[in-house]
């Protein structure tokens, strides 16, 4: 009977004590626990606890009000305690020191000093196992807090990194996203979020995951996609296996790369025009001059040469002038027309004639092909002689010289619409890359082709070209495949 109580109160000291434990979320809360326990048994006046902070030094980590010893005071009981490494009892002048501590791997590394006002005595003698318990269980729950508490605290150091890298990350204006081998989307920064890639976009980026996958290799890309120029760039992120992707709008920097060069070009038109006027205005003077000095001593078949050389450096010199004009027209949208009604074939044997010796020097054969006797329609005749002259010398030049046989040729055509006559030049040049078909409209615009370096050009015959062909409400259409040929076409409304 005697045993059995001594047990049902050594369980009732467990489970209340285990309660109070239950709730401890630092070490604190734990002494505290012990304290409330011991208050059973013993007259508590106050308590403090002393802890081993690091290998050799102790501090005091609580210490009541009243408490009755210094910390230095405390420091012979706690060696006492690790020589002892088990709870004692120390008499004080009143009352007595309670030396509990708290063992890690045998080793002490706190005690708790209570000091008692009465005789703990009495109470050993039968409850002796139950100071024991409380030693080695918190001695336990210590431990257990402290390596939670560790959890704790590197979770914290985790999410704060994880935190620094996104705020990093989303103050890029780079939009970054991470994929895993299955295409799947496992990162987004802002930037990208932001972005709201469309499918196209989104495709490009997965086609260059399986890229870098593929290769085991970094990739970048510069696209143009719906009027926006993109830098793409790959990393492989290693462990785990998976693709960083980075992706800039660059349209502003290309915009600003095309003005420069614009003005670039520009400058240098002028400059070059300005440098050809200087010839045939040197040789007109030189032969006026001759003729104005000896004139009376001049035979009448030498003045005749002098003169036909004047005129050929005039009819230059208009050219020369009817192309910056036409560049002026260009630039303020002043082109008028001068309507008339002609014949389209007419118009192509006249540049027939014009460009013989140009097709002597490229080695390309030339043909009219029509079934119509006539193709009267109504417009301004010397500038769509003008349009047919610059289609059919951009078909000479941009041949394709690897082919043995070149050839550009002009067919006229009634229309499926009704009413009107189509004008195709054909060629089997080099063509133009699908990218840049709409670009060759623009002015100064040139397909960067190592053929560019070689053939004289502006990159104004189609813009000027484009800009008569607008003025007579006709659609320029554009077939061509790089490496196989072009096809430029436009139609005109029969003259009635
Ligand atoms: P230019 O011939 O003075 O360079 P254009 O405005 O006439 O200027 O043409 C613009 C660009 O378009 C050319 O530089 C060339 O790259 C391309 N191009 C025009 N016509 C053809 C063609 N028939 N075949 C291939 N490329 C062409």
């Amino acid at each position: 009977m005697q045993s059995e109580t001594a047990i049902d109160r050594f369980l009732t000291i467990v489970s209340s004590f285990s309660r109070e434990l239950n709730t401890a979320r630092k070490t604190l809360d734990v002494y505290h626990a012990i304290v409330k326990v011991l208050r059973r048994f013993f007259d508590i006046h106050s308590f403090c606890v002393l802890e081993q902070n690091a290998q050799t030094d102790w501090s005091t980590i609580w210490s009541d009000s009243g408490f009755p010893l210094s910390f230095e005071e405390l420091l012979p009981f706690v060696e006492l305690a690790k020589e002892r490494r088990s709870f004692s009892f120390y008499p004080l002048d009143e009352g007595h020191l309670l030396i509990l501590p708290t063992l890690k791997a045998g080793r002490v590394v706190s005690v708790l000093m209570g000091y008692l006002l009465n005789d703990p005595e009495e109470f050993l003698r039968e409850n002796e196992s139950v100071l024991g318990f409380i030693m080695f269980f918190s001695g336990l729950v210590l431990e257990n807090l402290r390596l939670y508490q560790e959890v704790l605290d590197s979770a914290t150091v985790q999410e704060g990194l994880k935190k620094y890298f996104q705020t990093m990350l989303d103050s890029m204006d780079e939009a970054i996203s991470v994929w895993d081998e299955s295409q799947r989307l496992v990162f987004t920064n802002q930037s990208y979020i932001r972005s709201d890639p469309n499918e196209k976009v989104v495709g490009i980026i997965k086609n260059l995951v399986t890229q870098s996958y593929e290769d085991r290799n970094r990739n970048s890309l510069e696209k143009e996609i719906e009027g926006h120029f993109y830098s793409f760039g790959t990393v492989l992120l290693g462990s785990p296996d998976q693709v960083l992707v980075s992706m800039e709008d660059i349209s502003n920097t290309k915009e600003l790369e095309r003005i420069k060069k614009l003005d670039q070009i520009r400058t240098e038109f002028v400059s070059n025009i300005s440098h050809e006027f200087r010839t045939p205005l040197a040789a007109i003077k030189a032969y006026a001059e001759t003729i104005r000095d000896s004139f009376s001593s001049l035979d009448e078949e030498t003045g005749q040469q002098f003169m036909m050389t004047i005129l050929e450096q005039s009819d230059h010199l208009e050219e020369l002038l009817n192309r910056l004009l036409d560049f002026s027209k260009l630039e303020n949208h002043t082109m008028h027309l001068e309507l008339e009604n002609f014949d389209l074939i007419e118009q192509v044997r006249e540049v027939e004639q014009n460009i013989q010796k140009m097709l002597e020097m490229y080695e390309v054969s030339f043909s009219i092909e029509t079934d119509l006797a006539k193709a009267v329609v109504s417009g301004d005749r010397k500038r769509i002689n003008q349009v047919i002259f610059n289609f059919v010398t951009n078909a000479i030049k941009y041949r394709d010289a690897e082919k043995p046989e070149r050839w550009a040729k002009v067919s006229i055509e009634e229309s499926e619409e009704e009413g009107k006559v189509t004008l195709s030049v054909i060629d089997n040049g080099i063509g133009i890359p699908q990218e840049c078909m709409d670009k060759v409209f623009e002015k100064f615009y040139r397909v960067d082709t190592s053929l560019t370096y070689t053939v004289e050009g502006t990159g104004l015959g189609l813009a000027v070209s484009k800009e008569i062909l607008d003025k007579h409400h006709a659609l320029i259409m554009v077939k061509s495949e790089e490496g196989k040929g072009s096809s430029f076409s436009f139609s005109l409304p029969k003259a009635e």
